[in-house]
């Protein structure tokens, strides 16, 4: 049964959808079956893996509201292991459209579950903020992954973002997780990108992981050309980190990945990877 993770941090421009769509893509080409769901309003998931929704097409809104099917609202990439369920602007106004229904903050958790058995992963773009969409995700999910930026107030809101998610898991949904924090947009020769490093790792302990994802001018254009890093310059510094960083999200999950850079080398689909975790 595949697991579900939300990317989420309530703060704005710390790195979740890059780290979303390249984490997704980077796990896609490890030989997981796995789905990203855009379920941010902006749109910048699926619009960065170059997938855009004419008008009257469906999104993940209405699978949500049940005015769709799942087959009407997948979409394929570029990489024939990763879909996208797109987001759309309605998104937006769902948060007050659903005030009064029912189960409202189990509605994503409903559309998602029998979507378990298809995929390996399904990944959740979350937007920037703990309102209905937000807390929606983190019912669906399995675990957390938090993207946090190297940047002077890299902390701030960080432990109300974990206490809500320890709230979340103690009343609403116990199988809720702390996966784990990311460092995102490092730059090693910068005293204060060492500083946060050291910030995080006393925050996240053994939670965070090993692998920042550098400051990579590449990570910033490929979404404007509608690309994941790996189309879009597969040989740059921050393909590279997803790269690893996919590599030791499988190896949590108990994935033996050795020997995946040379296996990548050879061919995108060379790799094939089990779970005994
Ligand atoms: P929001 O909260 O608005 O959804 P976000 O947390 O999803 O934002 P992103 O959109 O992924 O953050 O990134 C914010 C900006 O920083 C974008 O312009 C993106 O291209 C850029 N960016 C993200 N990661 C990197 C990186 N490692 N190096 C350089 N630029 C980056
Ligand atoms: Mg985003």
């Amino acid at each position: 049964m595949g697991e579900i993770v939300c990317i989420a941090n309530q703060k704005g421009g710390v790195g979740k959808t890059t780290t979303s769509i390249n984490l997704a893509y980077a796990l896609a080409m490890l030989g997981q079956n796995v789905l990203l769901v855009d379920f941010d309003p902006q749109g910048n998931a699926c619009s960065g893996l170059g997938v855009m929704l004419k008008e009257g097409e469906k999104s993940v809104y209405h699978l949500l509201t049940k005015t769709a099917t799942f087959q009407d609202v997948v979409r394929q990439t570029s990489n024939e292991l990763l879909d996208v369920l797109p987001a759309c602007k309605n998104l937006a106004g769902a948060e007050v459209e659903l005030v009064n229904v029912r189960g409202r903050e189990n509605m994503l958790a409903d559309a998602l579950n029998p979507l378990r058995k298809m995929y390996n992963f399904i990944l959740i773009d979350c937007p920037p903020s703990l309102g209905l969409l937000t807390l929606n995700a983190l019912m669906a999910a399995d675990s957390v992954i938090t993207p946090v930026q190297c940047e002077y107030y890299a902390m701030e809101g960080l432990a109300h973002f974990m206490t809500t998610i320890s709230k979340i898991k103690q009343f609403l949904n116990p199988r809720l997780k702390l996966d784990g924090g990311i460092l995102t947009m490092f730059d090693a020769r910068m005293n204060l990108s060492k500083q946060v490093l050291h910030e995080v790792s006393q925050f996240f302990g053994d939670k965070v992981y090993k692998t920042p994802i550098p400051r990579n001018i590449r990570l910033a254009e490929a979404p404007s050309f509608g690309q994941s890093i790996f189309d879009y310059d597969p040989v740059c510094r921050g393909a590279a980190a997803y790269v690893d960083l996919a590599a030791e999200f499988l190896t949590r999950r108990g994935a033996d990945v050795s020997g995946y850079k040379e296996a990548l080398m050879a061919g995108p689909s060379a790799c094939n990877y089990d779970f005994g975790g």
